[in-house]
């Protein structure tokens, strides 16, 4: 091997070695830079953000947004979901609602009656026929007549109170039972006798026998049955007052007994 070839490969050995350190040292530097971006790119892997940062983020927000107050409604519409995301994980679940009302379900107003049950022992929902809007003599019947053998029990559509207990003409024996937000009444009319201690004041549950299904009143002596009314109160809660309410829907979507 001459001189000159010796001094050539010594060099390019040289080169050789340069040029794999300078390589080892990008190519350590790239994988640092790349492992430091999978951690920043991976919001579980134990790097949280702080509430305190999250916070302030927001209130940039709505600094942008003039007149829309800093309240958590506001901070819901304004951040984007995986703004929130951190701060919904640490928070504690919500404290319940303080209206506690049970007949309440989603889709339902306020406004609407409460869910009920067929008010006579063993008759099924599907027995229910609606005749709210049929003519009973001059007028609309307005309530939903259910057909049962004399002394069947009459029990409470849902729970309430006693309100008031009236013998009238066209009713015979009758009850007036208000439900538990007093924005309803149930009135069951036509009953044989009341059921023992009945009293007006009592709290009754729905499904307690509070009567048992007769002819009194205008009932034809041959059919028994109850007849069985919902009234939507007027403001000042008075039994005698209030608007009938179709109660066929109810009763034909109440649970069995
Ligand atoms: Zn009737």
């Amino acid at each position: 091997m001459s001189r000159a070839s010796i001094n050539d490969t010594f060099v390019l050995l040289i080169a050789m070695t340069i040029a794999a350190i300078l390589g080892w040292t990008v190519r350590g530097r790239h994988d640092a830079e790349r492992s430091a971006a999978r951690i920043e790119e991976r919001p579980s892997s134990g790097v949280r953000v702080s509430r305190t940062a999250t916070a302030s983020a927001l209130r940039h927000v709505s600094a942008e947004l003039p007149r829309v107050p800093p309240t958590d409604e506001a901070v819901t519409r304004l951040a984007p979901p995986h703004v929130l995301a951190p701060i919904a994980e640490e928070t504690e679940a919500m404290p319940p609602l303080k209206d506690e009302d049970a007949s309440w379900r989603p889709g339902r107003d306020a406004d609407s009656p409460r869910p009920i049950i067929v008010p006579v022992e063993g008759v099924a929902p599907s027995a229910m026929r609606d005749m709210f809007d049929e003519a009973r003599g001059s007028r609309r019947h307005e309530a939903i007549d259910i057909l049962a053998p004399r002394g069947t029990p009459v029990i409470a559509a849902d729970d309430g109170v006693v309100k008031k207990l009236f013998t009238s003409v066209p009713g015979g024996l009758t009850i007036y039972e208000f439900d538990p937000d007093e924005r309803f009444c149930y009135y069951y009319a036509h009953l044989d006798r009341y059921a023992p201690g009945l009293h007006e004041g009592q709290s009754v549950r729905r499904g307690e026998i509070i009567g048992y299904v007769g002819t009194t009143g205008n009932a034809p002596e041959d059919t028994p049955h109850l007849h069985f009314a919902l009234i939507r109160l007027d403001p000042d809660k008075r039994w005698w007052k209030g608007t009938y309410v179709n109660p066929y829907p109810l009763l034909a979507a109440s649970a069995a007994r």
